[in-house]
């Protein structure tokens, strides 16, 4: 595999590369993909992880998926590993190179399935789930509809903030298959609004500051997964050159 730097992209730079230190990574085994863990703390783009068995170590952080919370919510593990990973006594101090790019259909199948957040309709809950569902999930331990949450992003959004993230909305859709499904909007910016009076125009301008929110694991992770593809493209273009 190629190790040089150049060709690993900006996000999988931050999560798999320590930018300095000295001294070789020490592997304590492997991890496959499934298994839950415990998250304990979060270090220089790592997990510190224990396991069922009590085991304590680290992973880089995108081998780590939340759990779904949606379902067992009193599990007692946190998150999930992705796909195969080396599984370290301490933190690694040496640049530890990503994992050999799967084939395409493998990364698609994991960026489809990222996790995205919602929020229970009735009680304002959140729950984490994978982001593939048409609009909501139910939660298993209120029985509410969850929804997927939309953030704005209005610089002066009045909504209250929640957990260090921008305002969400919710995402409501038509109950019935012929009604309209209403505009998503933020009803906390309504407020600096006259929208019985908006152009056009200005009311895209608003559309602009309401986006599906991203949870960071995501963010991170749809980046690395990108740099995947990417290498997952390289290695075909040299196999065929040979
Ligand atoms: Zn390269
Ligand atoms: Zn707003």
């Amino acid at each position: 595999m190629n190790r040089s730097l150049h060709c690993f992209g900006r996000v999988a730079v931050a999560a798999f590369f320590l930018a300095n230190g000295c001294g070789s990574p020490s592997s304590s085994g492997s991890l496959q993909p499934g298994t839950e863990v415990q998250l304990i703390g979060e270090e220089a783009g790592f997990g510190k992880i224990q396991t069922s068995e009590g085991e304590v170590g680290y992973v880089p952080l995108g081998m780590l998926k939340q759990r779904n919370t949606a379902e067992a919510f009193d599990a007692d593990h946190t998150h999930a590993i992705v796909r195969a990973t080396d599984f370290y006594d301490g933190l690694p101090v040496e640049p530890i190179a990503p994992p050999p790019p799967r084939d395409r259909a493998a990364i698609d199948r994991e960026q489809h399935t990222l996790n995205a957040l919602f929020i229970g309709e009735e009680t304002g809950r959140e729950v984490i789930a994978p982001g593939n569902v048409h609009y909501f999930v139910v939660d298993e331990e209120t029985g509410e509809r969850c929804w997927r949450s939309i953030e704005c992003i209005h610089p002066d959004c009045p909504g209250e903030k929640k957990n260090g993230r921008p305002y969400y909305v919710f995402f409501l859709v038509a109950e019935k298959p012929n009604e309209e499904e209403p505009p998503i909007e933020c009803n906390a910016c309504l407020r600096f609004r006259d929208v019985d009076r908006e152009t056009p125009l200005e009311k895209t301008e608003w559309s602009r500051y309401v986006r599906p929110y991203e949870l960071p694991e995501t963010l991170r992770r749809r980046g690395e997964l990108d740099d995947e593809r990417r290498r997952f493209v390289e290695e075909l273009r040299k196999t065929h050159a040979d």
